[in-house]
């Protein structure tokens, strides 16, 4: 690993020079990048700057961590952060991973629940120190007890040197938004960090998303996103926390693309609802952090539109692979960062601020 890191290292610095000489120039905005190849780094230029990359939707695993809850075996190899992991971000020119993990134990019961969680962060502690340039991570917690899950939250980022925090986007049918969980906001707000968001569909609607399609992901986790931050919203959980800093997987799910019709509900029918919230539900959209996986520029453009250049990340969602259907000469390999550096309209510095910029004053990145 340490041999191969150090010739990572020097392969970057000898491109470096290249990618700025301007090789690979990309059209007006004059986005550069070195391509990919066996042992190489991908370098992201911008300008004739190197950007540093962050990539906030990057899925991990820690081993062992499903046996505790006699759910083994563990992850998937491609769920362990080892040199593939690394030679993958290199392929895609991802200098640096916010890794999280998707929830599996919100079932687990309160005297299990601490070694869990405990072992989970530290093991993500461990993978962030053992490579500290191209790793940062966010807390796991056991939300489903939420006095424990705001200890978790504050231990991990205090003691274990994590960056926030992650949650699914319901705890079972539970929402986010319930009073229950306020500790839990609470706790976040206090120490300033980011909460990731990701879900995980909507069981409860999966009879009427079976069929073609994948519909069971491709509708249903979206939508799952689009609940849980409309219950945050319109229950006052964003009003009760306005600090709180909540980033949110696939754009966002569709709130983003239509949230205008959340201003006029309560004008529309008032006995439909309970009170009225500090700010129009609009504002509260434009304070989410996003990522980009959005999958066209049209899409990407109108989340700069609604949003600002300055909430949105990337996301590339590693190791789930987004692509066109083999030989589908109709539809390009999705690359997360290609998708920022050839979406058209974007300035440099909207580019910058996605690649990277955005994430790193998010997560304490320095770079
Ligand atoms: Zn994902």
């Amino acid at each position: 690993m340490l041999t191969r890191r150090h010739f990572i290292g020097r392969t970057a610095s000898a491109l470096a020079g290249m990618a700025v000489a301007g090789s690979g120039v990309r059209g007006a905005a004059g986005a550069a990048v070195q391509p990919a190849s066996e042992g190489m780094r991908r370098e992201v230029v911008v300008g004739g700057r190197r950007v540093t990359t962050v990539d906030v939707h990057a899925h991990c695993e820690i081993p062992g961590i499903r046996e505790m809850m006699g759910a083994g075996p563990g992850p998937n190899a491609p769920l362990t952060i080892g040199p593939d992991r690394l030679r993958a971000m290199d392929e895609a020119g991802i200098d640096v991973e916010v890794l999280s993990i998707n929830p599996f134990w919100y079932g687990v019961d309160r005297d299990l629940a601490p070694r869990l969680i405990r072992a989970q962060n530290e093991g993500l502690a461990e993978i962030c120190a053992a490579n500290p340039e191209r790793f940062v991570a966010l807390a796991t917690s056991s939300l489903q007890h939420p006095e424990l899950a705001a200890e978790q939250l504050e231990e991990g980022v205090t003691e274990l040197g994590l960056r926030g925090g992650s949650v699914g986007a319901s705890v079972g049918v539970e929402e986010l938004a319930s009073r229950r969980f306020d500790p839990f906001w609470a706790t976040a707000e206090e120490l300033d960090v980011p909460i990731f968001l990701h879900p995980q569909g909507v069981p409860e609607l999966a009879p009427r998303l079976e069929g073609n399609g994948f519909l069971g992901n491709v509708i249903g986790n979206p939508l799952a996103t689009t609940i849980a931050l409309s219950h945050l919203i319109f229950e006052g959980t964003l009003d009760r926390f306005p600090g709180l800093r909540l980033c949110a997987a696939h754009g966002g799910g569709y709130l983003p693309s239509y949230a205008d019709r959340s201003d006029y509900g309560c004008g529309t029918r008032p006995a439909q609802c309970t009170g009225p919230l500090a700010q129009l539900p609009t504002d509260y959209v434009r304070r989410l952090y996003v990522d980009a996986l959005v999958f066209s520029g049209t899409a990407l453009r109108h989340l700069v539109a609604v949003l600002g250049a300055g909430q949105i990340v990337i996301g590339t969602d590693y190791p789930f692979p987004w692509t066109a259907t083999p030989d589908d000469a109709r539809l390009p390999r999705f690359q997360a960062v290609d998708h920022i550096l050839d979406t058209p309209g974007l300035s440099d510095a909207d580019r910058i601020a996605i690649l990277g910029g955005n994430a790193a004053a998010l997560f304490g990145i320095s770079v």
